[in-house]
């Protein structure tokens, strides 16, 4: 097993997670099996309890683990199925040594930092790294992203622990990226002093990079690459250039042309293996049209549908179609505001905050033929919606918003759930699509699986109602209603599901192909007109 260890310096939000999913996408272009492991330092066990306006989308995995987003973009650069253990915490890794403490399996001794909680860690990331894939297939090469930035005292656990194994293994097996921020001055000069106290900072804790990517407005000049190579005491073809681009599945091309990917494979004395130019070919289509469509919620903040926003562009590549996103405060919404859309999306959410906003918004797609998806809650409120304006019941509405007629409810098993944390129905459940349903057509299958993330149902009493008015639930898992759509309008399709998860660029999920390509058609309608 190989280890590509990636660290960040200067700043948080550098775009590490897509460096480091590129850097794997390059070696996959080389037909290299790749894995991939986040490090997150705080304390909680995972994302789930996160707040996502703070933190971002909690991802969530087929084995239901609720994790940080970036195991998503590791899924999407390198369409691999991770699991839990690919997500590690400070907060799982002291939950197993405090349990092994109290099990006595310690015999007696203090339980300390070093080397308890390094060698739980470094455990930890070997078991994660050698844990096949859904096709059996074990990596040769694992990266690891240390989340956070150099020189907090809460990652400085981890950083030990990557010392150690560098220590303990032969120099050709491990390499070091170290990506940082090189910034411009008011003149536009490149300023390299926060990356050489970010390195200063590595070296503190006994590590030495082999590379540095340097995340820039613009392409770091010669010079700049010449003095960061110096002060940082790396070679200059180590010095690698990361602006910013306007579509992330370029990243990786462009890492390629900075001569990363021969840069790692010499570093790893691993063969210099053709590159394959298929995955650019299919990412990176050409559009042909272009099409807009409203988000409404509750977050103004894109990360916290950091998912739903790559499975729009995958969807968008897969029809030639460029899709901008129009977000929406769900609290604020006007019907105005969608005057010129060719889509409206209700996404996930928690809570009574804009639902009112969400369920107009609905309300107008479905009236107005305007091609709809709705995902988890605004499949919910999709529900809410129709139970209100077409079947009379002014008071519908979702257990979790409050009272009223509650057409949505809370699922049986989640009555007497305990704590917030992993407790809800989460990841992979298969799902049955109805013969002759617009949601078997876009499959092109009868049995799907997809990943869930919720508490509450639609009512089981009120479904013979809602089927009688019209409503097609054409999804099913059992006796729990997964997808509605609506006869006579060009698009309307609804998920209990999250099918944003599984989006892949070079494999998009159907319910946004529809959805994507009904919104192309009612653009291109309109101009004919
Ligand atoms: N709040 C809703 C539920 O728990 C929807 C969840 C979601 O959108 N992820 O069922």
């Amino acid at each position: 097993m190989k280890y590509i260890f990636v660290t960040g310096g200067v700043m948080s939000g550098l775009g590490k997670g897509i460096t480091t999913a590129s850097v794997g996408r390059i070696l996959k272009n080389r037909g290299m099996k790749v894995t991939a492991v986040k490090i997150d330092p705080y304390l909680n066990i995972d994302a789930g309890t996160m707040n996502p306006a703070q933190h971002g989308e909690v991802f969530v995995l087929s084995d239901g683990s609720e994790v940080d987003l970036d195991l998503g973009n590791y899924e999407r650069f390198l369409d691999i199925d991770l699991s839990a253990s690919h997500n590690i915490t400070t907060g799982k890794v002291y939950r197993e040594v405090i349990e092994k403490e109290r099990r006595g399996d310690y015999l007696g001794d203090t339980v300390q930092i070093i080397p308890h909680i390094t060698d739980e860690i470094r455990a930890w990331i070997a078991r994660a790294a050698a844990e096949p894939d859904t096709g059996g297939q074990v990596a040769e090469v694992c990266l690891v992203e240390v989340g956070g930035t150099v020189g907090d005292i809460e990652s400085m656990p981890f950083l030990e622990a990557v010392r150690q194994m560098r220590g303990e293994l032969p120099p050709e097996d491990t390499v070091l990226i170290h990506v940082t921020l090189v910034p411009e001055d008011t003149m536009g000069d490149m300023k390299t002093k926060p990356t050489q106290h970010s390195v200063k900072a590595l070296r503190e804790a006994g590590l030495y990079p082999d590379m540095i990517v340097g995340r820039s407005g613009h392409p770091l000049s010669p010079n700049t690459k010449r003095k960061i190579a110096a002060f940082c005491d790396v070679a200059q073809g180590a010095v690698i250039s990361n602006t910013t681009v306007p579509d992330i599945y370029q990243v990786p091309a462009e890492l390629e042309k900075e001569g990363l990917a021969d840069a790692v494979v010499d570093h790893l004395y691993l063969p210099r293996r053709e590159v394959s130019a298929d995955w650019y070919n299919t990412v990176l289509r050409e559009f042909t049209s272009r099409v807009t469509v409203a988000i409404v919620s509750k977050y103004g903040i894109e990360d916290v549908y950091l998912s739903i926003k790559e499975a729009l562009k995958h969807a968008g590549r897969a029809t030639a179609t460029e899709v901008k996103i129009l977000w929406l405060d769900a609290e604020r919404f006007e019907p105005g505001q969608v005057a010129d859309v060719d889509g409206i999306l209700v996404p996930g959410g928690f809570g009574r905050r804009g639902i009112e906003g969400k369920i107009e918004a609905i309300r107008l797609a479905r009236q107005g033929g305007v091609p709809f998806l709705g995902l988890c809650l605004g499949f919910q409120l999709a529900v809410v919606e129709y139970s209100r304006n077409v079947l009379g019941w002014t008071d519908a509405c979702s257990e979790e918003i409050g009272e009223g007629r509650h057409v949505i409810a809370i699922l049986p098993e989640q009555g007497d759930v305990d704590g917030l944390g992993g407790t809800m129905r989460l990841g992979d459940y298969r799902v049955d699509l109805g013969e002759g349903t617009r949601v078997r057509a876009l499959y092109g299958t009868s049995g799907i699986v997809e990943r869930h993330r919720h508490r509450y149902e639609v009512t089981p009493q009120e479904i013979p109602a809602l089927v009688e008015a019209g409503v097609v639930f054409s999804g099913t898992c059992g006796d729990r209603m997964e997808v509605m759509e609506l006869k006579d309008h060009p698009f309307f399709l609804a998920t209990q599901f999250h099918p944003e998860f599984r989006s892949r660029p070079a494999k998009p999920s159907p319910p946004f192909v529809g959805f994507v390509r009904a919104c192309r058609e009612k653009r291109q309608a309109e101009q004919v007109i």
